[in-house]
C-alpha cells in the first residue's frame, strides 16, 4: 500500500505541486509514495501541470488506515475528517504550526519561507537527489504563486534562491513572464459562476464574536472583473445573509498595482475605515499596498473589531 502525500482542502498550486514533488523524492529514497489531493484542482493548478506535462494527483478524501505525509498545512480544519485514523509519517510546511498531533515521532520539515516547494527544494538537496525537469517546473510555479511573484511579505531569500535553481533545471525561461502568464490564468473569470469566484479563496473568521468572511481574488489587472463586479457585490451580500454573518468582504487584489479593492457587505461599514483608514464609498474601498489576507487584512480587521 502506497503512502499518500497531500495538501490542504480546497487545494492551491503549492498543495498540489508539493505533494507531487515530495512523492517523487520519497520514491527515489525507496519509499512507496503517491501524491493525492483532497478536492478539485483550480484553473491555475491545471495550467501549471499541463504546461510541464505532469499528471494530476488522484483525488482522495478518506485516509483512515493509510500512511500519510501532510504538505502545506498542519491544521486539522484543513485536513481530511478522518485524519485521526491515519498514521502520519511527516509534515512538510511553511505555515505556523497547527493543531495536528501524533502519538509517535515524525519527520518534520517546517520552515519560515514563502512556499512548501521551497522546503522540498531544500530536501532534494539534503538527500542529494536530482530534481526532474518537469518537477522543477511545477515547483517553480508553486513558489511564484504562493509569493505572488516575490511580492508578498512572506517571500524570503530562500524562496528566490530556490526559484533561480528551479528555473535553470526546468528551462522555464523568464520567471516574471511565467508568473504573469500563470496569474492571467488565475485571473480568468469568464464562464465561471459568480459564487465560485467568491468562494475560490474564502475563509470565515470569528472576530470578537462576529462572523466575518473574507474572500480574495488575485488578479493581474482589476479591469478583468469590471464586467462582473456588480454581480460579485450582489453575491457577497447574499452570502452574508445565507451565513448570517456580520460581514462578508471580497478582496480584489491587483498584483501589479500592489493593492486591493475591497468589496463590502457589512452590518457596519465603519470597521473598514477603522481597520485601514480608507473611507468606503458605494460599498467599495481601495486599500493601497494591501495584498495579503493573512498578514495585513485579518490582523487589521481583528483590531477594528476589538478582537
Ligand atoms: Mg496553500
Ligand atoms: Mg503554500
Ligand atoms: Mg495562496
Amino acid at each position: 500500500m502506497s503512502t499518500l502525500i497531500f495538501g490542504h482542502k480546497n487545494p492551491d498550486t503549492d498543495s498540489v505541486c508539493a505533494a507531487i514533488a515530495l512523492a517523487d523524492l520519497k520514491k527515489k529514497l525507496g519509499e512507496d509514495a503517491a501524491p493525492a489531493v483532497q478536492g478539485q484542482l483550480n484553473p491555475e493548478s491545471k495550467f501549471v501541470l499541463d504546461k510541464f506535462g505532469v499528471s494530476a494527483p488522484e483525488m482522495v478524501t478518506s485516509y483512515a488506515g493509510k500512511q500519510v505525509y501532510l504538505v502545506d498545512h498542519s491544521d486539522l480544519s484543513q485536513s481530511p475528517d478522518d485524519l485521526g485514523e491515519a498514521h502520519i509519517l511527516g509534515i512538510v510546511d511553511h505555515h505556523k504550526l497547527g493543531d495536528v498531533t501524533t502519538g509517535h515521532p515524525l519527520e518534520c520539515w517546517i520552515w519560515p519561507v514563502g512556499c512548501s516547494c521551497t522546503v522540498i527544494t531544500g530536501m532534494y538537496k539534503f538527500f542529494n537527489v536530482q530534481i526532474p525537469k518537469e518537477i522543477a517546473g511545477i515547483m517553480l510555479c508553486a513558489i511564484l504563486s504562493d509569493t505572488v511573484i516575490f511580492k508578498f511579505a512572506t517571500c524570503t531569500d530562500k524562496d528566490r534562491e530556490a526559484c533561480e535553481e528551479l528555473a535553470k533545471i526546468s528551462g522555464a525561461g523568464d520567471m516574471q513572464e511565467l508568473g504573469v502568464e500563470m496569474f492571467k490564468v488565475k485571473s480568468a473569470v469568464e464562464g465561471t459562476p459568480v459564487r465560485e469566484l467568491v468562494e475560490r479563496d474564502y475563509k470565515d473568521f470569528n472576530m470578537n464574536g462576529k462572523a466575518v468572511g473574507i474572500g480574495q481574488l488575485e488578479l493581474v489587472d482589476l479591469s478583468i472583473v469590471d464586467s462582473v463586479k456588480e454581480e460579485l457585490e450582489k453575491d457577497i451580500a447574499k452570502l452574508k445573509e445565507e451565513k448570517g454573518n456580520h460581514s462578508v468582504f471580497l478582496l480584489l487584489t491587483d498584483i501589479m498595482k500592489e493593492g486591493s479593492e475591497l468589496l463590502i457587505a457589512s452590518d457596519d461599514e465603519s470597521v473598514v475605515e477603522k481597520a485601514f483608514g480608507a473611507k468606503p464609498s458605494n460599498g467599495r474601498a481601495w486599500l493601497d499596498g494591501v495584498m495579503s489576507r493573512k498578514k495585513q487584512v485579518v490582523p487589521n480587521f481583528e483590531k477594528a473589531f476589538g478582537a
